[in-house]
């Protein structure tokens, strides 16, 4: 206990690390608030390690080495670019899609000038945010009508809210999924003011079920779909067709939340066929809503399509202003939608650039990074991910790397500048080109470089 009081009071005051020159350059690069801040942080750590353990004894070039890395960490935004070499090519944790050429241009140009968001050029009136979006939206879909809100999730809470409000809606057991993060449909439907009614069996439930389920108070049919899991044996889900004819005959709302909502067949490239956004709208539902950063390829944003009608009662909720989107979204969602009218998607859209990108291709870069660098090409897999297409992947080649220790070899690649982001099979560190840009390649050979 003596000699824990005896560090403690030989710990330097704060005005005693500021007179040192190695600070002083720090009040330069930084400030004085910011220094004297993790200054006082880093003597604070120092005082409770000396608490916990009588024999630390930390001296002051130490405690300004300390300061100086918190100060580090605090400039460090959270937004720093890294080098995916996972393979996930919609990687939630990493920034789900990343955006086109033309998108990010948009974006740009909308940033700093004034723009006709809510203009008319031709009337000199006021004019609609959405006009564009949706008419490219109709054209793509067949949709009668098109809103756009700040993610799927929110469309999802702004259709509930406005269209089902303290009645009923039914949903098969088998789609009460939680769809990631804690977000769960049956809380969805409760923070909404709609009551749930389950029909059917986690496993199989019929058209039957969801007539059984109806009464006085329903008021929708909604249809989830399963985007990430896979149930397979003995399982039935009704047609969409079925569920809208049924919702038709009772006067109620068929309403579909696909989640990533694919404009293009995934199917194309080996993968199982994602339900895309034409069939939904094709087979009569009301309404369908979808990410815009998920299969779609574009900025984060919760699009719904469908029948006139309802998207008008949507539009007047007063929360659709709630969670209407900025306009740096519509640039990249117009932009993003572009290049599907102009049938460019695989060539300009990252995500489906990479899904499409051919398994030679890709061998042929692997091969590039370990005549490089050394290691083997093997083949894999890569995954869609983004909560879409469970349990299918994409035929890669990888870049296999051993090393004494993968795990401290990871962690060092995610030191890097900038930091990649692999992955470890069979004691290995695997990299996988397909996610990797080819303006990150240089950066990620000298990452590789340094760590073996
Ligand atoms: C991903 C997903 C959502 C949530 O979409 P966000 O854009 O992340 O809010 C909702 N429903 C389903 C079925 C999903 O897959």
């Amino acid at each position: 206990m003596k000699d824990r009081q005896a560090l403690l009071r030989r710990l330097p005051s704060v005005d005693s690390l500021l007179a040192r020159s190695e600070v002083q350059q720090l009040v330069r690069d930084y400030s004085r608030d910011l220094v004297v801040g993790a200054i006082r942080w880093q003597l604070n750590e120092a005082r409770r390690a000396i608490l916990a353990s009588a024999l630390v004894d930390i001296g002051e070039g130490a405690l300004v080495q300390g300061a100086a890395g918190e100060l580090r960490r605090q400039q460090k935004s959270t937004l720093s670019p890294v080098i995916n070499a996972t393979g996930v090519i919609i990687h939630t944790n990493l920034g789900r899609a990343l955006l086109s050429k033309s998108a990010q241009a948009a974006i740009l140009a909308a940033a700093g000038v004034y723009n006709t968001l809510e203009f008319d050029l031709e009337t000199g009136k006021r004019g609609s945010r959405l006009a564009q979006a949706s008419g490219i939206l109709r054209d793509l879909t067949g949709a009668e009508d098109a809103l756009v809100v700040n993610n799927n999730a929110s469309a999802l809470i702004l259709i509930l809210s406005g269209l089902a409000k303290g009645r009923q809606v039914i949903i098969s057991r088998g789609q009460l999924v939680e769809i990631g993060g804690g977000f769960r449909i049956p809380a969805i439907l409760s923070e909404s003011g709609a009551e749930l009614v389950e029909v059917g069996t986690t496993n199989r439930t019929r058209i039957a079920d969801y007539e059984d389920g109806l009464s006085e108070g329903s008021a929708m049919l909604l249809r989830v779909h399963s985007s990430n899991f896979k149930q397979v044996g003995f399982v039935e889900q009704p047609s969409l067709q079925e569920l809208t004819a049924l919702a038709r005959e009772h006067g109620l709302l068929a309403v579909d939340d696909l989640g990533s909502g694919a404009l293009l067949d995934t199917a194309r490239f080996g993968l199982d066929h994602e339900p895309t956004i034409q069939e939904s709208v094709a087979a009569g539902v009301d309404l369908v809503c979808f990410s815009g950063d998920k299969l779609l390829g574009g900025p984060q944003a919760g699009i719904i399509v469908g029948k006139a009608d309802a998207l008008a009662r949507l539009k007047r909720h007063p929360l659709a202003r709630a969670l209407r989107v900025d306009k740096l979204t519509y640039a990249a969602l117009i932009a993003t939608l572009e290049h599907y009218r102009r049938d460019e998607a695989l060539e300009q859209i990252p995500v489906w650039r990479m899904i499409s990108r051919s398994p030679n291709d890709i061998r042929t870069t692997a091969e590039r990074w370990a005549a490089q660098v050394g290691g083997a090409v093997v083949s894999g897999e890569s995954t869609v991910g983004g909560g879409s297409l469970p349990g299918t992947a994409l035929p890669t080649a990888l870049l296999a790397l051993e090393c004494d220790s993968p795990n401290r070899a990871l962690e060092k690649l995610r030191g890097a500048d900038p930091p990649v982001i692999a992955r470890i099979a069979e004691n290995r560190v695997l990299l996988d080109p397909r996610t990797v840009l080819p303006e990150q390649e240089a950066d990620l050979l000298t990452a590789l470089e340094s760590v073996i």
